[in-house]
């Protein structure tokens, strides 16, 4: 068998699985599969799937993106820059890291984005972040990281004012708030400053509109869910496993 599969945990809500066997069946590839590593230790998932031979490449989520780092025998340059993976090639027992979050984002945004979108807050810090920022920061805007926990150019959700969540017209949340099962969770943000030249990005795809995503369409701005990132960072992890 030629395995393939996503190392994150949770994996309840996980599409990856559905997605490459659908595709597997659809290209006749029955000697191919796509399964979940749940593993909640990055030490204990890295035991079990280096040990295999039949495991050709993986994907990675929450919580691993940046724990994996350390794993990895070598990186092509935008997992290096950007420091987080989503994407493991394996050659010859060697991992080698990617990132295909950051094309996923970018391809999925342009489309929306207008001359106004010129100063963004990014919600969360975590590995999908980091993709975030380097796509924002690339397409020439400033980006103002916020967290539970601020720090050096991070800022906490209660020192958002008026001024900087009206100016900021473009919103990625990066956070798992408002997964499902939590559907009903949402960021501690003064909505009532969202107006419409805001875009409201929210990577979680499940449910579709997201509680953050409702009130930011009921403000009247642009919104997207992360579907289509996600098919797109999927279809690119498929062309460099097949390479
Ligand atoms: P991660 O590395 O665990 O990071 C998540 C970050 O969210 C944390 O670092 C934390 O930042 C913040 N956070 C966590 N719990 C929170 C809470 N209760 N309240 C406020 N902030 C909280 O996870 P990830 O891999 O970046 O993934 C994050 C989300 O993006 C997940 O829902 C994942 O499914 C989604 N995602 C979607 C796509 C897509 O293609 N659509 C791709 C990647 C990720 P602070 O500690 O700084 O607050």
């Amino acid at each position: 068998m030629k395995t393939y599969g996503l190392l994150g945990y949770p994996l309840g809500h996980s599409f990856s699985k559905g997605f490459f066997t659908k595709k597997f069946k659809a290209e006749g590839l029955s000697d191919h599969e796509y399964i979940n590593f749940a593993y909640s230790e990055i030490t204990e998932a890295v035991k079990h799937l280096r040990g295999n031979p039949e495991i050709l490449g993986f994907n990675i989520t929450i919580p691993h993106k940046v724990n994996i780092l350390p794993y990895l025998d070598s990186m092509d340059p935008l997992c290096s820059a950007i420091q987080s993976c989503n994407c493991v090639k394996v050659e010859k027992g060697r991992w080698k890291g990617f990132n295909t979050d950051v094309l996923g984002f970018e391809y999925s945004l342009n489309p929306l984005l207008k001359p106004a979108h010129k100063n963004a807050l990014v919600f969360g810090t975590g590995g999908a972040s980091k993709a975030i920022v380097f796509v924002l920061r690339k397409l020439g805007m400033e980006v103002l990281q916020v967290s539970r926990t601020p720090g050096k150019g991070v800022a906490s959700y209660e020192a958002l004012s008026v001024d900087i969540l009206k100016t900021h017209t473009v919103w990625v949340n990066t956070t798992p708030v408002g997964l499902a099962p939590d559907s009903e969770s949402v960021l501690p943000l003064d909505f009532n400053q969202i107006g419409s030249a805001h875009l409201v990005y929210d990577l979680i795809y499940n449910p579709e509109k997201s509680k953050l995503l409702q009130k930011a369409a009921q403000m009247g701005a642009t919104i997207k869910n992360g579907m289509e990132m996600l098919v797109i960072q999927a279809e690119e992890s498929w062309k460099i496993w097949k390479s």
